[in-house]
């Protein structure tokens, strides 16, 4: 049997969004600057067609929609473009210690250029406070960027009262919102946000295409220079393919959005649960109420570490994860969950398993016959777990 249950990490393209995707390569390939000949207007017509359809979905209006390359060209946009473009008003940023690379490693960019960021804790279950985020504003303060759903642990983050925090201090405010999109509904006007990232390929989308919503109004320099595409901010070709595929992926997710959830929150549960009646000394990473992702689950096995699980899964075929893909290779314990207060032994045996709209109640009961033995096993090769097993006289 082959599960996926990374769907945390990028999630299937769907049948659907690859015919929407494919005219763009064979029939209408023209440039969509290209305004001279009959190819080129009709590459320009679709991409403004295309941005119409994406900002319906998001509640936004057309010209506050821009196309990016990815999540993380939309997060460094959203944090170095706000930076350069109001330092003269101040170089005080505000972010969260659980934010993704993207967010955090463009603050440490900027860190080196002149900038002073404030990291907030989060309290144990990933949760940053709109208290916290009001007593970090300073004078000098110009941009608080804070994520609407973690990626590891699954907290989301209560993003409304933290914009309502913004607006009142005349803060601009970015959220990440790649892995809240298909799994929760995402309005940037009931938001209240000024700018709000996400990423195709997250939700049955293309990989290398992502969005960058800007508010009217909002200063933000250029990230990347050339060309005047995208209303003069975003240089490059547009990928109209892309744009295609990502904006159906986005109609396909929030259509029966409210069924898809329950769905994969009864999926989420059942592993939870069954984890935690099938496995001893192990810890749910994030809530465990509704503020958890409805297709997130995260644990902690202790005295063994993430990556021989995952490799043992691997040969009952199972795909998982542990943390985060983008750190896989690196062997340090991951950023979010010691910032949520696990002592760095327990951070590194931490499984992540995601659910999406396509995962069965079959695939579940089998990750949940495979896993204890697997736990079992590694546990049994530990020394520290032997010892314990001794003191405890079992
Ligand atoms: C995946 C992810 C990103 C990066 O998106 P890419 O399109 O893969 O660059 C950014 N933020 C979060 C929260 C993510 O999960």
């Amino acid at each position: 049997m082959k599960v996926y249950m990374d769907n945390n990490a990028t999630t299937s393209l769907k049948k659907e969004v690859l015919e929407e995707m494919l005219p763009y390569y064979t029939e209408i390939y023209g440039n969509a600057s290209s305004k001279f000949y009959e190819v080129g207007r009709a590459a320009e017509a679709a991409v403004l067609e295309i941005r119409e359809r994406v900002a319906k979905q998001l509640g936004a209006k057309t010209n506050e929609i821009y196309f990016t390359a990815s999540g993380c060209e939309a997060d460094n946009w959203a944090i170095k473009g706000v930076a350069f473009a109001n330092k003269n008003k101040g170089n005080h940023i505000i972010t969260s210690k659980i934010e993704h690379h993207a967010v955090l490693s463009a603050c440490e960019f900027l860190e080196k250029n002149g900038f002073e960021v404030t990291y907030l804790d989060v309290d144990k279950t990933g949760r940053v406070s709109p208290d916290d985020v009001e007593k970090a504003i300073r004078d000098n303060t110009i941009l608080v960027s804070i994520m609407t759903a973690n990626n590891e642990i699954g907290t989301i983050e209560p993003i409304s009262e933290i914009a309502e925090v913004c607006k009142r201090h005349k803060v601009i405010f970015h959220t990440d919102s790649v892995q809240a999109i298909g799994h929760m509904p995402i309005n940037v006007a009931e938001l209240g946000v000024d700018m709000l990232s996400l990423s195709a390929h997250k939700f049955h989308g293309p990989k290398g295409v992502g969005v960058l919503y800007i508010r009217n109004g909002v200063r933000i320099d250029n990230l990347i220079h050339g060309g005047g595409q995208e209303r003069g901010k975003r240089a490059a070709t547009e990928n109209v393919a892309g744009m295609a595929g990502l904006a159906k992926a986005l109609e396909l997710a929030n259509t029966d959005l409210a069924e898809k959830t329950e769905k994969m929150k009864h999926l989420r549960d059942m592993l939870i649960s069954g984890i935690q009646e099938k496995i001893p000394y192990c810890r749910l990473n994030g809530p465990a109420d509704d503020t958890r992702l409805c297709n997130n689950v995260n644990f902690s096995f202790q005295y063994i570490e993430g990556e021989s699980i995952l490799m043992l899964l691997d040969m009952k075929g199972i795909a998982a994860s542990s943390g985060s893909a983008c750190a896989s290779g690196s062997l340090d314990p991951s950023h979010v969950l010691l910032a949520i207060g696990l002592p760095h032994e327990i951070a590194h045996g931490s499984l992540r398993l995601s659910v999406g709209e396509d995962t069965t109640e079959e695939e579940v009961n089998y990750v949940l016959e495979v896993l204890p033995p697997i736990i079992e096993r590694l546990r049994a090769m530990s020394p520290l777990y032997e010892e314990i097993m001794r003191k405890e006289n079992k």
